[in-house]
């Protein structure tokens, strides 16, 4: 049986757990600190905070970024759930825009066209860790004065323009889900170069608090902790940093694995008419979380058809990322809402298997039951 995914986990990774747990030291603390050092190293940015997955990540960083009740944010409706539900927490809309076909990422042109008078930011998504425009939307934001927030659940160790996500902009928010390149079990980061903001995330990741376990426990002085906000218990343990840690080491390495899968299947597919594989523009450098081919009107099998077929030849595959709008929670928000790439590319794409290690045999095994598949159904 071939999965969509798995963890890249080893002996290291328990090791660091195992030894964590004997220091004592269980939630946040020094290994936070030090994960959280390596990871802003890592992406270039000045600093970074780790909390308790990507979807707290982005709820701070929508209220360090000042957006509430009655403001509208601008995000992608094919995107993880997570995406507009924070923003439904700080009380704003989440306002969808159409994706473009080809990277499936927010297209600009259609952002522009939904700002309003309400509008405060734009929540962009590096969809499947392919990089989305980001001085496009920069300069987008700019001019309107809006704020970007870059949902970067997918996206560690991905690229844009020769820098590492993470340092392009104000607030970028990462998650280490299993789903995604590295994990920590769940877990999440938010990379920032505003020292205003980092030092305001802190507090709101734990209680609203002044004074953190760490300071408190080192201090040879007694201090009393102040409560200055009304904060939120969105900690990362020490156990999981101490995984994260271990992970991040490897990112590089699992990046550069996962994207000689995705080389093997770009070429095994080049020549197939009917679908239409993942563009890697020059500047782009992708970490593909996922790899997502799409089925053209020309395809000879319908994609629901293809799934079952491939599962039944054990391999494992998944429908295009989700549509938002079209879930129960968001019934109110489809009134008058035209989104119909956003709806295509989750009715027609198909995602395939990435991994690591994903050996040849397992490769050539996906690779040949896509095309015996496609090719069958064509001569028949
Ligand atoms: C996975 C994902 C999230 C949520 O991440 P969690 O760490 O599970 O909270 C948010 N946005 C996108 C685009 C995702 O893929």
């Amino acid at each position: 049986m071939i999965p969509i995914a798995k963890p890249f986990l080893s002996k290291e990774e328990a090791q660091a757990a195992y030894d964590t747990i004997l220091t004592g030291w269980i939630t946040q603390g020094p290994k936070v600190m030090e994960f959280e050092e390596k990871f802003a190293a890592f992406t270039g940015a000045k600093y970074a905070v780790a909390v308790s997955n990507c979807t707290t990540a982005l709820h701070l960083s929508l209220i360090v970024a000042g957006i509430g009740t009655g403001d509208e944010v601008i995000c992608p409706s094919m995107s993880y759930i997570a995406t507009a539900n924070a923003i439904k927490y700080v009380g704003a809309t989440p306002v969808f825009a159409e994706v473009n076909p080809r990277d499936y990422n927010l297209d600009v042109v259609d952002v522009e066209k939904k700002i309003t008078g309400k509008t405060k930011a734009v929540l962009l998504v590096h969809q499947m860790g392919m990089p989305a425009d980001i001085d496009a939307f920069k300069e987008l934001c700019a001019q309107y004065d809006l704020k970007l927030i870059e949902d970067a659940a997918c996206a560690a160790g991905s690229a844009y323009k020769g820098e590492k996500i993470g340092s392009h902009s104000e607030l970028v928010c990462f998650s280490f889900h299993p789903r995604k390149v590295i994990t920590t079990g769940d877990g999440g980061m938010i990379t920032t170069n505003r020292k205003d903001y980092y030092d305001r995330l802190k507090l709101l990741r734990q209680h609203g608090m002044s004074v953190n376990d760490r300071v408190r426990h080192t201090s040879e002085k007694v201090i009393f902790e102040d409560h200055v906000e009304v904060g939120y218990n969105y900690r990362l343990t020490d156990i999981q940093a101490a995984v994260g840690i271990k992970q991040l080491e490897k990112l590089d390495w699992i990046v550069q694995e996962r994207r000689k899968v995705a080389a093997a299947y770009n070429s095994a597919f080049r020549d197939l008419e009917f679908i239409r594989l993942p563009l890697e523009k020059e500047e782009d450098f992708s970490n593909y979380q996922s790899y997502s081919v799409y089925l053209k009107d020309s395809s000879p099998v319908d994609r629901n058809t293809l799934m079952q077929k491939l599962l039944d030849m054990g391999i494992a595959t998944r429908r295009g990322i989700m549509n938002s709008h079209r879930e129960t929670a968001y019934k109110e928000s489809i009134e008058g809402l035209d989104l119909p790439i956003s709806e295509d590319l989750q009715d027609r794409s198909i995602l395939l298997p990435v991994y690591v290690p994903m050996i040849d045999s397992e490769i050539s095994f996906v690779i040949e039951g896509f095309r015996k598949l496609t090719e069958t159904i064509v001569h028949t």
